[in-house]
């Protein structure tokens, strides 16, 4: 997949006849009924294997759970599909003219004798062309507010406007898009103007976490792969291994104590999440961002370890490496949590 930049639609296939498509929705429309402490280890375990299945899937649970949250009244039997397994998902809200903000669309919707009419370019789409369903945000030109939109990949007026081509996650078809559709005003996701706060509600505990998921199970398979290299590279002349000197030694076990403390993080936002305390908030903001860090550290460690062998693409080493970059650069970015993070402790609003 990493190698042609290839959709991958086997494993996107195996998710939904699995019902992992439904894994957090709620029994009676289909799903599984589980919450945030299974969506972080099916996603970690996904991304161990394949960085941009656990992306894509992130994507669609995201939007699945926006779908789940204030289900639109025009599409009555979109939530079944979602947690059957029917459909596939994925958010639409990066914009050019607002990039990492994703809170903030500039494109805008207006009304029409029939419905809403959405005009909006967005920068990047992850399974675009491959989802089955798109949530769209954009701005209401009759108050300036947000508002996301259910949008089925069948309406007409909706295209993929550019080339996929990522340094890492690159099975992701994360195409630019441009919808000029019209939709019944039924189809949007909660009452008109209520999209920033489903953002913050719902997307963002969501993704967040299963953000820093994916990148625990990226960490995680680079950490083994590691090991498993250094402990059978070998230096004839010394008779031992790589792994017996100190300094790789060293490197070894520092990726390992950063990789505990961060899926125990992990595990704690987790439950944060599924039972809301008042530091919810707060571990909302900081898991992405320490989840996304380590794993940068992770996996630059893991490159070094394994020296060229790692550099030269024989080990899968490079991948988990490349994948890991995407997840800081994932809005909200790690540096705009941190900023956040920073103005919550010190009781500054915001936005
Ligand atoms: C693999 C991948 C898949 C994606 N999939 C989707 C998707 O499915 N749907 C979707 O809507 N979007 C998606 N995106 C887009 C993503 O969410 C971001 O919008 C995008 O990566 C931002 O890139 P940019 O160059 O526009 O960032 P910019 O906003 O230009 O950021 C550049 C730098 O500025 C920093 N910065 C910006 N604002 C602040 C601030 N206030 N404080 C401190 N630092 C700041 C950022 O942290 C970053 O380091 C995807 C991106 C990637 C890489």
């Amino acid at each position: 997949m990493d190698a042609e930049a290839r959709f991958p639609s086997e494993a996107v296939s195996a998710l939904r006849h699995s019902g992992l498509l439904g894994l957090t929705l709620p029994d009676e429309v289909g799903g599984l009924g589980a919450g945030p402490h299974e969506l972080v280890e099916v996603i970690s375990s996904l991304a161990g294997a394949c960085g941009s299945t656990a992306m894509i899937y992130l994507m669609h649970v995201s939007a699945s759970m926006t779908v789940a949250a204030a289900p639109p009244p025009g599409l009555p039997d979109l939530l079944s599909a979602l947690g059957k397994g029917d459909m596939l998902a994925s958010l639409a809200f990066s914009e050019l003219g607002s990039r990492s903000h994703f809170w903030a669309p500039v494109s805008k919707s207006r009304r029409t004798r029939d419905g809403v009419f959405l005009e909006a370019r967005k920068s990047w789409v992850t399974s675009a062309g491959h989802a089955d369903l798109y949530v769209a945000s954009t701005l209401n030109s009759d108050a300036d507010t947000v508002d996301l939109f259910a949008v089925p990949a069948s309406a007409p007026g909706i295209s993929i406007t550019g080339d996929w081509r990522g340094l890492g996650l690159r099975g992701n078809a994360s195409n630019p898009m441009g919808f000029e559709v019209e939709v019944p005003a039924t189809n949007r996701i909660g009452e008109a103007g209520t999209g920033f706060e489903l953002m913050l509600q719902t997307v963002m505990p969501w993704f967040n976490l299963g953000n820093a998921a994916v990148s625990v199970g990226l960490s995680e398979s680079a950490v083994a792969a590691a090991i498993r290299h250094t402990s059978a590279a070998r230096l004839e002349h010394l008779d031992q291994s790589l792994s017996a000197l100190p300094t790789i030694r060293a490197q070894l076990a520092k990726m390992s104590i950063d990789l505990s403390c961060t899926r125990a993080y992990v595990e704690q936002a987790a439950g944060r999440i599924a039972e809301p305390q008042e530091d919810t908030p707060l571990h909302v903001l900081g898991v992405k961002a320490a989840g996304n860090d380590a794993a940068l550290r992770i996996t630059d460690a893991a490159m070094r370890v394994c020296g060229g062998a790692a550099f030269s693409e024989h080990l899968q080493v490079d991948r988990y490496f490349r994948d890991a970059r995407a997840g800081s650069v994932m809005a909200p970015t790690a540096d705009v949590l941190y900023d956040f993070y920073g103005k919550a402790i010190t009781n500054q609003p915001l936005f």
